[in-house]
């Protein structure tokens, strides 16, 4: 097997190929795409002899870890896993303090209309792999450790196949190894991972110090999200100044989105290359092509929705959705469709964050499920105003009072329901009878686990 040692043939397709008719966001395999560039979906996992041909071998940031370093800070690459958390930052603080780094790619990816995670690491997994190697090596880690949900069998198998590749291969680098953890909603949140890395229970910490300063066993751990570490791939290759010529100021580089709901593929997954309207996207890839009811922005907590008919014309850029409240997150763009109704999907998504809760502090086991119940009381009409004007003080009260932001996550979805909902709300609230009722569930729900509760 022959591996080019610089550019590999795809590097024209990934640095600027665009076919003609291109529309801004594309398909695994599609022109113009960057991270979902290289095979479709039917050829599965990329090979690594694939990979490198494409992309070309893995740069040496260990032989000028400063210039990488630089480069990275350069590139504004920020975490893609909903926390939009500065990349570069927090690799400044991981080697800024003694003791063993450590890598963690977090492929929880706990929220459950969410594919795009899964998605690279069952088709790019080399790619994700590359930011991991290439992460370490500017932090001085010898290790990386992937860690995915129980269940996600697929993501599972493509990993450990491309690990044992590298190392048939004799990439050296750090020792990449797969630690599957509990399929729960908050067992994805990085405290949790490092929590789980460390041998206790897979919920999120009290211990407010960031990871990156003291996380598994005491160590700085570098926790990225596997988009995020893809970009990284990417970025090392060819530089800052490329990966910023796609996305926007606030959010550079490209970004993975779910298409999720009343759509015509629920769970594809699309790059999107440059700001464009939602409502381009959901005509040409989802099957919508009026606007619908709602939008459901972002994933379950911490989601936002918005009224179809305002989010119809918005771009989809965190400088257009922010002013409304809004933002890209994880990537989740949900849809609900004519005859369902956004009060009895929102009690269905308010009742399961309420159930996933780790139960540890007050806001989850005294707060969440009375939100739970009161919005259950509304979707069926059995809710008054003054149900309504307690549930929102709670709200109030509870608000920033967890070890962790999963209540708050789960308040700021029930806010944005009220908002781009009202109608809705009075005419639950007049004890009305909703067609809704007989519509089936929108969004994907998982079945509980009663071991882990
Ligand atoms: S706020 Fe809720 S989910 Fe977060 S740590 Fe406390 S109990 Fe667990």
């Amino acid at each position: 097997m022959t591996i080019p040692i610089s550019e590999g043939i795809g590097y024209e397709q990934v640095h600027t190929g665009q076919a003609p008719g291109y529309r801004g966001f594309g398909q695994p395999g599609e022109q113009g795409t960057r991270l979902l560039a290289g095979p479709r979906c039917e050829s599965g996992p990329e090979s690594l002899e694939g990979h490198l041909y494409r992309l070309g071998s893995l740069p040496d940031v260990a032989s000028d870890r400063s210039r990488f370093i630089e480069m990275f800070s350069r590139s504004q690459l920020r975490g893609r896993g909903g926390s939009s958390f500065p990349l570069a930052r927090k690799l400044e603080v991981a080697t800024s303090v003694r003791g063993l780094p450590l890598v963690v790619v977090n492929g929880s990816e706990s929220e459950p209309a969410s594919r795009k995670d899964a998605v690279l690491l069952q088709l790019r997994p080399h790619l994700v792999l590359d930011g991991a190697v290439l992460l370490a090596q500017a932090a001085g880690a010898q290790e990386v450790i992937v860690v995915l949900h129980r269940g996600s069998i697929n993501s599972q198998g493509s990993v450990e196949k491309a690990i044992a590749e590298r190392s048939s291969l004799g990439m050296f680098g750090p020792r990449i190894s797969v630690k599957v953890g509990p399929e729960h909603y908050v067992s994805g949140e990085a405290s949790a991972v490092v929590r789980m890395l460390g041998g206790h229970d897979a919920k999120p910490s009290f211990n407010r110090k960031p990871a990156a300063l003291f996380g598994v066993s005491g160590r700085p751990t570098l926790v990225q999200n596997v988009e995020t570490l893809a970009h990284l791939a990417l970025v090392a290759r060819f530089g800052d100044e490329w990966f910023k010529t796609a996305g926007s100021a606030r959010r550079p580089g490209s970004t993975l989105v779910t298409l999720a709901g009343g759509v015509c593929d629920p769970g594809v997954v699309l790059e999107v290359m440059a700001p464009v309207p939602i409502r381009e996207l959901l005509i040409s890839s989802a099957g919508v092509s009026n606007p619908p009811p709602g939008l459901l922005l972002g994933g379950y907590g911490g989601g936002t929705w918005l009224k179809g008919s305002l989010a119809w014309n918005l771009l989809l850029a965190d400088e257009e959705l922010i002013p409304h409240g809004a933002s890209i997150g994880c990537g989740l763009v949900g849809v609900l469709p004519p005859g369902a109704c956004g009060i009895i999907e929102t009690a269905r998504l308010i009742n399961y964050l309420a159930r996933e809760s780790a139960g540890q502090c007050g806001p989850c086991v005294s707060g969440l499920p009375v939100l739970a119940q009161t919005m259950s009381s509304l979707a069926m009409g059995e809710a008054s105003r003054r149900d309504i004007a307690r549930m929102h003080r709670l709200a109030v009260s509870i608000t920033g009072r967890g070890a962790c932001r999963h209540p708050d996550g789960v308040i700021a979805l029930l806010e944005s329901t009220f908002a781009a909902f009202s109608d809705q709300v009075r005419f639950h609230l007049k004890g009305n009878a909703c067609a809704g009722a007989n519509h089936p569930g929108v969004f994907p729900i998982p079945s509980e686990d009663p071991v882990w509760r």
